[in-house]
């Protein structure tokens, strides 16, 4: 019988490199990246009620109510490409978002494959967060030292020339998401391991080598 599509978790601190990571198993694996940040941005930008509510929140470095995120969420899980198998980056954040997770995978008989903590050092995450732009057009991350464009301003992916920055990340913000992480979102590291489900990966080192151990992983659960 088919196992079911794989449903990986990727947590790790602002920073860490969960949205890079993940657009690069999407490819590898042809799995479906589903970012809460990236559906909160997008609720934000288009002035929906959920974006109103939750901008002021975001902008602080706060978690948005575990309402909010859910129905965000619960949305975006029912479009079909889903069921390719997904990466969730930035979910869950609290113990009740994955009390949910866990309830919404055994509704449809499904389960956690794989949860995967990017391990890094908290002061090297606010250079790397405040250092960071992404391609407006088409996502693709970068950063003033760590990943610049082979052409200034144009992005390696798609051609694309108007770069963005996010509003939350400047220094002192990262400082707030960064305890966030650790009082809400890093209890889940252990939920995670007496599932049986978790693996640590050293995120410190090149973009490459983190994406070496992670396929590593993925591979074995995914492929
Ligand atoms: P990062 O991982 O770098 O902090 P994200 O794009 O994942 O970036 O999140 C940006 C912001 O969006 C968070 O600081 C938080 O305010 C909000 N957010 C994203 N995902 C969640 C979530 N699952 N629960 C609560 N808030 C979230
Ligand atoms: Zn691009």
């Amino acid at each position: 019988m088919a196992s079911q599509a794989p449903v990986l978790i990727l947590l790790g601190p602002p920073g860490a490199g969960k949205g890079t990571q993940a657009r690069m198993l999407e490819e590898a694996f042809g799995l479906v990246q589903l970012s809460t940040g990236d559906l909160l941005r997008a609720a934000v930008a288009a002035g929906t009620e959920a974006g109103r509510a939750a901008r002021a929140v975001m902008e602080a470095g706060q978690l948005v109510s575990d309402e909010i995120v859910l129905a965000i969420l619960k949305d975006r899980m029912v479009q079909p490409d889903v069921a390719r198998g997904v990466i969730l980056d930035g979910f869950p954040r609290t113990d009740g978002q994955a009390a949910a997770l866990d309830a919404l995978l055994a509704s449809a008989g499904q389960r956690i494959t794989a949860a995967v903590s990017l391990e890094v050092d908290d002061e090297a995450m606010v250079g790397r967060v405040s250092g960071r732009y992404s391609c407006g057009t088409c996502g693709e991350g970068y950063h003033d030292q760590f990943k610049q464009p082979a052409q200034a301003g144009t992005c390696d992916k798609c051609g694309g020339t108007a770069m963005k920055r996010r509003a939350d990340d400047t220094a002192e913000t990262v400082r707030e998401r960064l305890k966030a992480y650790h009082a809400q979102t890093a209890p889940l590291i252990a939920y995670y391991d007496g599932k049986g489900v978790l693996t640590r990966i050293d995120a410190m080192g090149p973009i490459a080598e983190v994406q070496d151990a992670l396929a590593g992983i993925v591979g074995r659960v995914a492929a």
